[in-house]
């Protein structure tokens, strides 16, 4: 039995093991590989690493924790999980084929999201190079140029005005709200432009990106466009275990206290599976932070987990 089972070796996971490996404990990492970031050829805004490829990142921090002779690592799929004996029985899928079950006393997610794009033609083949989600990750290397926010949703009109830091801005607004007057002054003052034909395609050769076609034939030249996907847990084990989610902007996240710790006793969770806020940094502390509660509970017990129920 190891004394903790960690699913996601990115930069939740990893940072999350870590903590525990330090402590002594005997961990297992299980991972599938495919972290949030692999379409974009370099990570921006992570400390020491800025402008590296995202695959290297991941895998000098998986080098480093495996330099730990108690912690384990396993390449695959958890598929399945349930509690058993105070602690959980993991189902995994090896990557070569093959399954097997191993047991923990603590279980950490830090499985991520998946991104659901807008069915745009041209818009997939770009993501991670031209098509982005966050100004802060990728805005600084679009140089300057023309940018398109891709809008239908509230959180675009409040954050629109911050994107002219990046270059001149137009907001499409693809049939959802309008600008109430106090955002429509501050989008005005910022220079943002408000487009209400929708975007038909992307053009040019991706992953360049020349500009967007709208659905009244005009052309509008972007160098970028960001867009803010619908994003879905990338695993259903916590859903397979009865944890409790809360709704974000963008897509459900895990419900978790101060020490990480989920709705069903036992099981923590970090990283962007678990808030509403999804960004290297923010994942790997949030893992430190799991790696040390999860620890500190196989001492002193289980703290009280959050109410399932919201009020
Ligand atoms: C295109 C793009 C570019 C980005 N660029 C930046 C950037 O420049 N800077 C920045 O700070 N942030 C960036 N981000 C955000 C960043 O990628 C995420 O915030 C970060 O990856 C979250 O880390 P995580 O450990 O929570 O999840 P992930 O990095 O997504 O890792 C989750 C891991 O868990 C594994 N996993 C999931 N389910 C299972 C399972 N059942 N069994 C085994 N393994 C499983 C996955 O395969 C994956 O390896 C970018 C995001 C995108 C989409």
């Amino acid at each position: 039995m190891f004394d903790a089972i960690v699913v996601g070796g990115s930069f939740a996971g990893i940072s999350a093991a870590m903590q525990l490996a330090r402590a002594r404990r005997q961990v297992l990492v299980i991972d599938a590989g495919r972290p949030r970031n692999r379409f974009a050829a370099a990570a921006h805004g992570f400390y020491g690493h800025d402008g590296r490829p995202p695959l290297a990142i991941r895998d000098a921090a998986r080098q480093q924790l495996l330099a730990y002779p108690n912690v384990t690592f396993a390449a695959g799929e958890a598929t399945a999980v349930l509690r058993a004996d105070g602690g959980f029985v993991v189902a995994i899928t090896a990557e070569g084929g093959g399954t097997r079950q191993e047991r923990g006393r603590r279980l950490v997610l830090a499985t991520g999201v998946r991104d659901e794009l807008p069915p745009i033609a041209g818009l997939a083949e770009r993501w991670g190079s031209t098509v982005l989600h966050c100004p802060y990750c990728h805005g600084y290397e679009i140089g300057g140029g023309p940018i398109g926010i891709l809008g239908g949703h509230a959180h675009t009109l409040q954050k629109g005005a911050m994107f002219a830091d990046w270059g001149p801005t137009t907001i499409f607004l693809e049939g959802g709200d309008e600008p109430d007057a106090a955002q429509a002054a501050l989008l005005a003052a910022r220079g943002v432009t408000i487009e209400r034909s929708r975007v038909a395609a992307l053009l040019g050769t991706a992953p360049a990106l020349d500009g967007v076609c709208l659905a009244d034939g005009r052309i509008v030249r972007i160098d970028a466009l960001f867009v803010a996907p619908r994003t879905l847990p990338a695993s259903g084990l916590a859903a397979q275990l009865g944890c409790a989610f809360d709704d974000g902007p963008q897509g459900p996240y895990l419900r978790v206290d101060e020490a990480r710790q989920t709705t069903v006793p036992g099981v923590f969770a970090a990283g962007d599976a678990a808030s509403p806020m999804h960004n290297g940094t923010l994942a790997a502390a949030a893992g430190v932070l799991a790696g040390f509660h999860a620890h500190q509970s196989l001492v002193f017990g289980l703290p009280p987990a959050p109410s399932a129920t919201t009020g």
